[in-house]
């Protein structure tokens, strides 16, 4: 059994807090699906750059999206695991039920499977 679950709380939120602002800088939240967010278009006009600038601007959203996807998984990571301490079913692993080790919590409070599954865990 897990000695201490606040400590994860309190982790896990200042982790989301940390996700949060990250995501806000560079994607918008979907109102109407909270857990997905998409990646923010650069505001620059591309019909009046010139073609280096187009070729930087479609990397740039390019990167952006996989730091969105990224931010993304954890955000909804630590949003499940926040839940799973409120139905105090928090720190088993989803595939097999086995608790997962305070250790791995430690080093990733929003793990969603034990050492045993963790390559089984959702990216
Ligand atoms: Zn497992």
């Amino acid at each position: 059994m897990i000695k201490d679950i606040n400590v994860y709380k309190k982790k896990l939120e200042e982790e989301l807090l940390v996700v949060e602002k990250e995501l806000s800088k560079i994607g918008v939240q979907d109102q109407k699906n909270p857990s997905n967010w998409v990646p923010k278009m650069p505001e620059e006009n591309i019909s009046s750059a010139d073609e280096n600038e187009v070729a930087d601007t479609v990397d740039d959203v390019q990167i952006n999206n996989a730091v969105v996807n990224d931010l993304e998984v954890r955000y909804n990571n630590i949003k499940v695991a926040l839940n799973k301490i409120e139905e105090g079913i928090y720190g088993v692993c989803e595939i097999n039920g086995e608790e997962i080790s305070e250790e791995r919590l430690n080093a990733n409070p929003s793990a969603r499977t034990c050492r045993e599954h963790m390559d089984q865990d959702l990216k």
